[in-house]
């Protein structure tokens, strides 16, 4: 089994229960163990800032699938879940987005997969959540995942876990 981090963010529908459902399926995946997920953080949209916050974790995934078939499997869950894809908004709002951020201590290269996920040193949206789960791992080729976090401002990242007051009632 390899120990996988996977990133998930929503900004449409109601986010809460799309990540939900998003882990049900991944806990659901052949020859996978779902281990635990990180607490829920609103951030600010990054890049494209005209759209609504972005509802973030971070699961952490022991499987026995090989890298490529691990991320068909989590593109089949974003399809499941309706994502629709704007073309011109590489950036945009989405239902649901899953990444793979860390597969074991592999470094990958590949045109349809590049792990560490390319951009994740630069986003404490993916960093504070990973941080909460293993703050001393070491990302490859990088430094550990708290250092990286370190480095940047995470101010727009705040605690979202679901509670009655944010239900409205
Ligand atoms: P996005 O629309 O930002 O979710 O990007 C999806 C595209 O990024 C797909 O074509 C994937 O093949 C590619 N990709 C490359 N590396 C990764 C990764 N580590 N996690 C998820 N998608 C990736």
């Amino acid at each position: 089994m390899t120990r996988a981090f996977i990133g998930l963010g929503s900004n449409q529908g109601d986010s809460h229960e799309l990540l939900d459902r998003a882990l049900a399926e991944l806990a659901e995946l052949p020859r996978s163990v779902l281990v635990r997920c990180s607490p829920r953080y609103w951030t600010a949209p990054v890049g494209d800032a005209d759209q609504p916050e972005f509802l973030n974790a971070v699961a952490e995934l022991d499987t026995a699938l090989e890298p490529l078939e691990l991320l068909g499997r989590m593109q089949r869950i974003e399809n499941d879940l309706g994502r629709a894809r704007d073309p011109d908004r590489r950036w945009g709002p989405r239902t649901i987005d899953l990444d793979l951020l860390l597969f074991g201590h592999a470094v990958i290269r590949h045109a349809d997969l590049v792990v560490p996920h390319p951009r994740m040193a630069r986003r404490a949206f993916v960093l504070k959540p990973l941080a909460d789960l293993v703050p001393r791992l070491e990302v490859p080729g990088l430094a550990r995942v708290v250092e990286l976090l370190d480095a940047l401002d995470a101010g727009g990242v705040r605690c979202a876990q679901p509670d009655a007051s944010e239900k409205g009632a």
